[in-house]
């Protein structure tokens, strides 16, 4: 068993916050709440813990949205399987 794994139509994606970039305006925690909260350093993180390799969780249009909506583009979502980078593109 390798944990949870997309099982409908949504891809599982591992979100990366960048800590480094980060400036802590809470936009994705508001947009995308079951994903993203402020940490008690103020800044970003995902809610659910995904060292590499974990199964990640499902691409809903929350956190699709929270990605794009962020002033400093410190948030990145990555493939389960291939690991490959989804959004941002380009
Ligand atoms: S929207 Fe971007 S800058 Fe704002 S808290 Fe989230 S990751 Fe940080």
């Amino acid at each position: 068993m390798t944990g949870r794994e997309a099982s409908g139509a949504a891809p599982a994606v591992i979100v990366q916050v960048d800590r480094d970039r980060c400036i802590g305006s809470g936009m994705c925690a508001a947009t995308a709440p079951g994903s993203l909260a402020l940490g008690a350093d103020g800044l970003a993180r995902p809610v659910r813990e995904q060292p590499t390799g974990a199964a990640g969780e499902p691409l809903t249009s929350e956190l699709a949205d929270a990605v794009d909506f962020c002033p400093v583009e410190a948030l990145s979502l990555y493939g389960v399987r291939d690991g490959r980078r989804i959004d941002p593109t380009g």
